[in-house]
């Protein structure tokens, strides 16, 4: 089929090259259309951030299949680390350690910097994309079909696209202009948890401070520290704590009150507190925010698309991935509407909007689980559940983390699981010394009992894990 526009030099005009927007180019081109970017932003690969320091993002299922899908999977793998699990740290430096499965499966962690200019290599690889650098979004008039631009040279410009995709994340300019219209809704939320990265570099002779197969986790009640590996053997290291507040940024002022936090709550992250203190004052914290909008798609020439649609706190690891998923759904939106470009747009926001409100629920709340109910023991108990029920029936009961990360089941139907999960630990929890009498025979009873009545409603759908996400190659210890 010919997708080409012959009146316009581009089919798609992509605000934003971060991942989502040059994931998003080079799957367009490799349906036959010519795709613009505009990047506010100078060339990475040319003008590195200032500081040179990166956060971590950890890929998951959904991001991997929306780069599969456009076979760019085996360019990012080379650059992310596989994690099979949980590494708690506990306050005397003793770990344990909490595979997110039994097989095995792995998210896989890689530096934001680094994976923006993997994708950008990629994209401009490809001939029918073009990435236009320094050229920031003003505005956009969806009556008059107009996006104004700056440009490098400083002169505004207006521009007439065939179409928009705005791809240009939580503070996204076009979603900003859509304001002026009183039919759309758009809400954020300020966590009250700020973040600051720190980097541990390899020891002299190269070997990582920590174990590079986990995400590694100190979690102290209303403070979350995690530490991902990265490929040079350096870890990142991300402090989430409290602006305000007995243990928050504000109180960690000083070098001998970081000392004394560290050395009494964290030991095994104190030894390294010299590179940790750099970093920790060299800059301020900054704020976590969710975000959603409605609707993304106006007049079937605008969508909004990865954060700038829905922005989520990044507790669950899944803004990119939710990002990314958005792409392989708008694809498969594009198929089945033989590319007439309003139905599927029109089909992608049916779909998608409600997972994106669905997914940033889903984020706020996991906070709670990785900082405060990791160290608990009545968590500890129900995660200890939970593993059994899985066991007995992999099919039926299926973890809320597992049903995220490595399969790719709707947001909103996930929602509606943890539901019913939740009121079904609650009552096995309540069952004394549960964890201790598996196989007595009432308690394998109450445990049929319950999985008979999790029934059908909730089972996945087949195509949560369709048969090419099997691939998924095996780690090493
Ligand atoms: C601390 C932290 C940790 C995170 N960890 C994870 C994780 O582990 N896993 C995960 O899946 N997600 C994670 N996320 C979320 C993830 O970073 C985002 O979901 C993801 O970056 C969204 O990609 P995007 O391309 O939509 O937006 P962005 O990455 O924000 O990219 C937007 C691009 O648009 C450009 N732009 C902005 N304004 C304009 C304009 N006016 N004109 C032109 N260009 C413009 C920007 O320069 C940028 O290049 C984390 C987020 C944070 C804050």
């Amino acid at each position: 089929m010919a997708r080409r526009n012959a009146d316009r030099t581009f089919d798609v005009t992509i605000v934003g090259a971060g991942p989502v927007g040059t994931l998003l180019a080079i799957l367009l081109a490799r349906r036959g259309y010519g795709v613009e970017v505009l990047e506010a932003r100078p060339d990475p690969r040319v003008n590195p951030l200032p500081g040179g320091r990166s956060i971590n993002l950890t890929l998951a299922e959904r991001g991997w299949r929306g780069l599969r899908a456009a076979a760019v999977d085996d360019a990012v793998r080379e650059i992310a680390l596989p994690l099979e699990g949980r590494m708690i740290h506990d306050e005397g430096g003793g770990t344990r350690f909490q595979r997110y499965t039994p097989r095995r499966d792995a998210i896989f962690s890689a530096s934001r910097a680094e994976l923006t200019m993997r994708l950008l290599d990629l994209a401009e690889r490809e001939p029918r994309v073009a990435v236009r650098f320094g050229h920031r979004c003003v505005a956009v008039d969806v009556a008059r079909r107009t996006i104004a631009l700056r440009t490098p040279a400083g002169s505004p410009v207006e521009a007439r696209p065939a179409r928009v995709l705005a791809a240009d994340g939580a503070f996204s300019a076009v979603r900003r202009s859509l304001l002026k219209d009183p039919a759309f809704r758009f809400y954020q939320r300020l966590s009250p948890i700020s973040y600051r990265e720190m980097r541990v570099p390899p020891s002299r002779s190269g070997a990582p401070a920590y174990a590079t197969c986990a995400l590694h986790l100190w979690p102290r009640g209303d403070c979350m520290i995690v530490g991902f590996p990265n490929v040079d053997g350096s870890f990142t290291v991300s402090v989430f704590m409290p602006s305000q507040g007995e243990v928050s940024f504000a109180a960690l002022c000083d070098r001998d009150t970081l000392d004394l936090f560290f050395a009494r709550s964290c030991g095994d992250l104190a030894v390294n507190v010299e590179h940790l203190a750099h970093d920790f004052f060299n800059g301020t914290p900054a704020p976590l925010l969710s975000s959603g909008c409605a609707p993304w798609v106006h007049d079937g020439w605008l969508a909004l698309i990865g954060d700038a649609a829905h922005t989520l706190v990044p507790f669950l690891g899944q803004g990119l991935n939710a990002g990314f998923e958005d792409c392989t759904a708008l694809m498969a939106c594009l198929d089945r509407a033989d590319d007439d470009w309003a139905a599927a747009l029109a089909a992608f926001e049916a779909e998608r909007l409600d997972n994106g409100e669905a997914a940033i629920a889903l984020a706020e709340r996991h906070f709670d689980e990785l900082a405060r109910a990791a160290r608990d023991p009545g968590f500890v108990r129900r995660k200890a559940i939970e593993e059994r029920l899985h066991a007995l029936a992999p099919d039926r009961f299926v973890p809320l983390y597992t049903m995220v990360a490595f399969e790719c089941h709707p947001y909103t139907e996930i929602a509606r699981i943890r539901e019913r999960h939740e009121a079904l630990l609650d009552r096995l929890a309540a069952v004394p010394d549960i964890e201790s009498r598996w196989d007595d025979v009432d308690v394998r009873a109450l445990l049929e009992v319950e999985l008979d009545a999790l029934g059908d409603a909730a089972a996945r759908p087949a195509a949560a894990r369709a048969p090419e996400l099997l691939g998924t190659p095996a780690v090493a210890e």
